[in-house]
């Protein structure tokens, strides 16, 4: 386990803090986020296999639950500035070594 606190630590070192300005493309649902929402997800994902009693208290935004306990997939939302979904490496930062793919035209 500890080894993903301190990749989940060095991941929020890497992407700052910022807003996060959210679409869902199912429904048209919309959801502003503050801070670091890609390592938000995936510390959410984690938490959901750990048995609750040792877990611990969530360190999870709330904002972030109400996004992923939305009828539609987290990481299809699409972040308003750049338009690309959330879980597309450009926009949640973790494929920086990858080019833009800048053949799908966005
Ligand atoms: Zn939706």
């Amino acid at each position: 386990m500890g080894g993903l606190r301190r990749e989940v630590e060095k991941l929020k070192k890497k992407i700052g803090s910022h807003r996060w300005d959210l679409r869902c493309p199912e429904c048209g649902w919309e959801i502003a986020l503050y801070g670091d929402v890609p390592v938000d997800l995936i510390v959410y994902e984690w938490e959901q296999g750990v048995p609750r009693q040792q877990r611990g208290p969530s360190s999870v935004p709330p904002g972030v639950v109400a996004l992923c306990e939305h009828d539609h997939p987290a990481g299809e939302f699409i972040e308003k500035r750049s338009g690309l979904p959330l879980s597309d490496p450009v926009v949640s930062g973790f494929g920086e070594t990858s080019a833009p793919r800048l053949e799908d035209g966005v």
